[in-house]
């Protein structure tokens, strides 16, 4: 039988809510279950993948191919886990199969109604999540705050869960925010007050409340939560902002947030329960003490909204992580390259990263990014639009196609090197529409691919709708550019990479969706390793 865990949050919106879902996946993870984890979305798109990042931050996408909100990122990220288009229900996802079922006839004439049929789907729909992993424990984030009309029928679902689930069966955790006002900082609790007020005014009781402050809470504090909140004194979890979000499981497990909620679920009859720490403890103690410092540069077009390249952040820290370096990022915003020189605003960089992008705008700025770093050896991984500026800036400048681009940006350029993949000509709709998801990749031998893989097939997530020419290919192959991953069948550039080059490596595909903190993707620790290389010379001066 799965347990079922929810978490609401309360007061505020971006108060960690998703932070500490994945931290309590880790910590039931530490625990030898198997968990899973579901994100409710109350939004009414069918998927995050029709939203511009300004609006929802990173697309990130899943081994099935779903396009989906960044918590599944981080629970991916915490947890260790794959998840899939099960884990990500939206308000659009759950009336899209209403309305389908209602077309079908399957409700047999009956009115359809939120209360039970939509509530019905959204409990099937998480259950459904449940039962594809085999789940001991599925944790639930319901999006949103409190009190949001949006949320209502999912608080109604999640309320229905607990007399289904039986006693043990759930808990509700809401995440709230203590507030300091005043000269002196002074920490409330009313705002908390009133959002587990407006939680129990549709039937819910939270059973524990994490509270996140910016100073210790007090003795005094603690008790009044529980005596207005009605939540045992024990179930006051403290949550104050930390340097790393890595180290909040461990936090938690140092309050006893973990044991509780193993108690709560009553999820060892016997014995206590024991957690592991020592995986997680590898991931702080290197972010805590590294070794070493570089410089690595983002060069995007929301260089304003960190939150649109999260998993890169997360995969570039994580190559930090394995080798036991600190890694600063400088945040350089595509469009300044095409007025300022790269020879500025790159100096002194380490590495350079192109994530992945669409449209024309700052495009002729990652060029420069790209022949900068082409030129000057600095380490660069280009992922997505960032293999695709690679392969634009080898032909124009080392090959000498002018005005080579992609048709994404330019129709009519005499040299489309990049162009539209053919399954793609046809395509209107714009949801779920791209190629998305896992698909295997051949490594040629020899090749710095093959090295850093140390495999020769290999399977990593996709997100785009533009492919390499292969008209192109011999040329640019003759010209030097090495061609190092392929479909199996040889039809799709997968990567490419240059020789005589400390690292210059480019991937049609995302690998900062399948990196973790305690397992480096391999391309980026080996970028990282290569930055390092690069800072080390500087260092000795
Ligand atoms: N715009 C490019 C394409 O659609 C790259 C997409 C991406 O970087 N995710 O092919």
């Amino acid at each position: 039988m799965t347990k079922y865990i929810f978490v609401t949050g309360g007061v505020v919106s971006s108060i960690g809510k998703g932070i500490t879902s994945a931290s309590i996946g880790r910590m039931l993870k530490n625990r030898g279950l198997r968990v899973t984890m579901i994100k409710v979305d109350p939004y009414v798109n069918v998927d995050a993948g029709t939203m511009n990042p300004y609006q929802h931050g990173e697309v990130f996408v899943t081994d099935d191919g779903a396009e989906t909100d960044l918590d599944l990122g981080n629970y991916e990220r915490f947890a260790d886990l794959s998840l899939n288009k099960l884990n990500s229900i939206t308000t659009g996802s759950v009336y899209g199969s209403v309305i389908a079922k209602e077309r079908r006839g399957d409700y047999l004439g009956r009115c359809v109604q939120v209360i039970p049929h939509v509530t019905d789907e959204i409990k099937e729909a998480i259950r459904r999540a449940a039962r594809d992993k085999g789940a001991d424990v599925a944790v639930i984030e319901v999006g949103g705050t409190v009190g949001d009309i949006e949320s209502l029928p999912f608080l109604e679902a999640i309320r229905q869960f607990k007399k289904e689930a039986g006693p043990g069966g759930s808990l509700y955790i809401h995440v709230t925010l203590i507030p300091g006002v005043g000269p002196w900082n002074e920490l409330k609790t009313k705002p908390t007050q009133h959002s587990v007020a407006k939680l129990r005014e549709v039937g819910i009781h939270p059973d524990i409340l994490v509270c996140r402050s910016k100073s210790p809470l007090s003795q005094e504090m603690r008790e009044k939560l529980s005596l207005f909140c009605d939540v045992d004194e024990e179930a006051v979890i403290e949550s104050m902002d930390v340097p790393s979000i890595y180290e909040v499981p461990l936090i938690f497990e140092r309050e006893g947030f973990g044991d509780l909620v193993a108690k709560r679920l009553y999820l060892y009859d016997s014995k206590p329960s024991v957690a592991d720490l020592q995986e997680w403890e590898r991931v702080t103690t290197a972010i805590a003490q590294p070794k070493r410092t570089v410089e690595v540069a983002i060069v995007g077009k929301y260089t304003d909204l960190r939150d649109a390249y999260m998993s890169v952040i997360e995969a570039i820290h994580h190559g930090g992580i394995a080798n036991l370096a600190k890694v600063n990022l400088r945040w350089v915003e595509s469009a300044d390259l095409e007025s300022k020189p790269a020879a500025e605003l790159l100096a002194g960089v380490n590495g350079v990263v192109v994530p992945g992008g669409f449209g024309e705008r700052g495009v002729e700025g990652k060029l420069e990014a790209v022949q900068y770093a082409r030129e000057n050896k600095i380490p660069y991984l280009g992922l997505c639009y960032g293999l695709q500026m690679a392969v634009i800036e080898f032909a124009r400048n080392v090959a000498g196609l002018e005005g080579a681009n992609t048709t994404e940006v330019d129709r009519d350029t005499p040299h489309p090197v990049i162009h539209i993949l053919p399954e793609q000509e046809q395509v209107e709709e714009k949801g779920a529409t791209m190629r998305l998801g896992l698909y295997p990749c051949r490594l040629a031998e020899g090749t710095v691919a093959r090295d850093v893989y140390g495999e020769a097939l290999v399977y990593e997530r996709h997100r785009h709708r533009f492919e390499f020419n292969n008209q192109y290919r011999d040329e640019l192959a003759a010209k030097g550019l090495v061609i190092s991953g392929t479909s199996p069948d040889g039809r799709l550039v997968e990567i490419v990479e240059l020789k005589d080059h400390p690292f210059f490596v480019g991937t049609q595909f995302h690998p900062e969706f399948r990196s973790r903190p305690n397992r480096a993707h391999p391309l980026f620790r080996r970028l990282i390793e290569a930055a390092c290389a690069n800072a080390a010379p500087s260092k000795r001066k």
